[in-house]
């Protein structure tokens, strides 16, 4: 082993920082078991060992049309297109009402930058959604992505735009559309996807408006392990900025069909190291979550390499299109996480917002 190795170790261990060169050193030379090890110590200070959460979620994609035109989407359609929708509200409440009978509480609102849905069409959605269920369930509004898209289609301030979201029910926007916060890999892929100093902007309005938020990242499209890195450190430095402000760090792969760029499927040892170096980097997000979605059973697996939370998710198109198969079976998925020896619990999104608040 080398002694550089050992000393990062100690460092981990001591509870200091490591930095964005000894992260580049750890992913390349660390055997997986030291950064499962690393991982864990990290872990241990946030959460109790064996002890993971999970919740259960749908993904609802209410329209398919969108002008962004990323690479490396099987979702979208341009405007006009045949296939192109916009959900009803009606339509909407059946997907709620189909997952509170399963024994799920989370929605996620996932759309595309759809020219024809201003403002008021998502404060209409929203504020008739919590005078239906209350706080019967909870629900990720908006990817910041689309909150930004909104906002300039309906010529509003992120600040009015944010107040009127909050007015209607609003209590999450994730740190959804991510992808890889690296100019470079957004110029090749999604350059009207908005640039990482606009996502940071959105994100600190998000907060500073009192709206939760969360933390996003994608692996395995092109992107150079310097473009990881790059992401990393631009989100532990933005978080150290808003006094760890943001709630959690969900990490998921790209699924390479049926869209433009194409590609291989990234293999399971590769996204198990990404999620216990992201765990040691970003010592001031408490939760680091896995993807079910992409990941089936390896997102399990996940939970001895850092992570300590996952959802089940019950449905999302956009991932679907380009390949993802959802594992539907919730005893089957917390059976997997038993036998990699994690006791479980679920986790309520409305429950989180109460503590936050203490
Ligand atoms: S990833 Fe999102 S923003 Fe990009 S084209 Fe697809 S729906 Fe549009």
């Amino acid at each position: 082993m080398k002694a550089s190795l050992i000393e990062l170790e100690k460092k981990v261990e001591a509870g200091e920082r490591i930095s964005t060169d000894d992260a580049r050193l750890l992913y390349l030379e660390a055997p997986d078991d030291m950064l499962k090890r690393m991982a864990n110590v990290v872990r241990d200070r946030f959460h109790e060992p064996g002890c993971a959460t999970y919740l259960l979620m749908r993904i609802v994609n209410y329209t398919n049309v969108c002008v962004a035109k990323c690479d490396y989407c099987s979702f979208y359609r341009l405007p006009n297109a045949p296939d192109g929708y916009v959900k009803s509200k009606e339509w909407i409440f059946e997907k709620i009402d189909e997952l509170i009978n399963v024994g799920g509480d989370l929605f996620g609102f996932n759309g595309g930058f759809n020219p024809k849905l201003k403002l008021d069409f998502y404060t209409d959605l929203f504020s008739s959604i919590r005078e239906k269920y209350g706080d019967k369930i909870e629900f990720y509004a908006l990817t910041i992505v689309e909150l930004l898209y909104i906002a300039r289609l309906s010529k509003l301030s992120l600040e009015d735009t944010l107040a009127e979201l909050k007015k209607a029910g609003v209590r999450w926007i994730t740190g959804g559309g991510a992808e890889i916060l690296a100019d470079s890999f957004r110029l090749r892929h999604s350059p009207l996807k908005y640039t990482v100093e606009e996502y940071y902007q959105t994100q600190r309005a998000i907060i500073e408006a009192g709206i939760n938020t969360t933390a996003t990242m994608v692996i395995g499209f092109d992107e150079s392990l310097d473009e990881r890195l790059e992401h990393l450190e631009s989100l532990r430095n933005f978080q150290d900025d808003v006094d760890g402000k943001i709630f959690s760090f969900l990490c998921w792969t790209y699924k390479p069909y049926n869209n433009e760029l194409g590609g291989k499927e990234i293999g399971p040892e590769e996204y198990l190291r990404h999620l216990a170096l992201s765990r040691i980097y970003l010592d001031n997000i408490k939760h680091i979550r896995a993807s079910v979605l992409t990941q089936n059973r390896n997102a399990l697996k996940a939970l001895a390499y850092g992570a300590d939370d996952f959802d089940i998710p019950w449905e999302d198109e956009v991932t679907e299109m380009a390949g993802a198969v959802i594992e539907k079976d919730v005893e089957k998925v917390l059976e997997a996480a038993r036998q990699e020896g994690f006791r479980t619990t679920y986790r309520h999104v409305a429950r989180d917002l109460e503590i936050s608040k203490r």
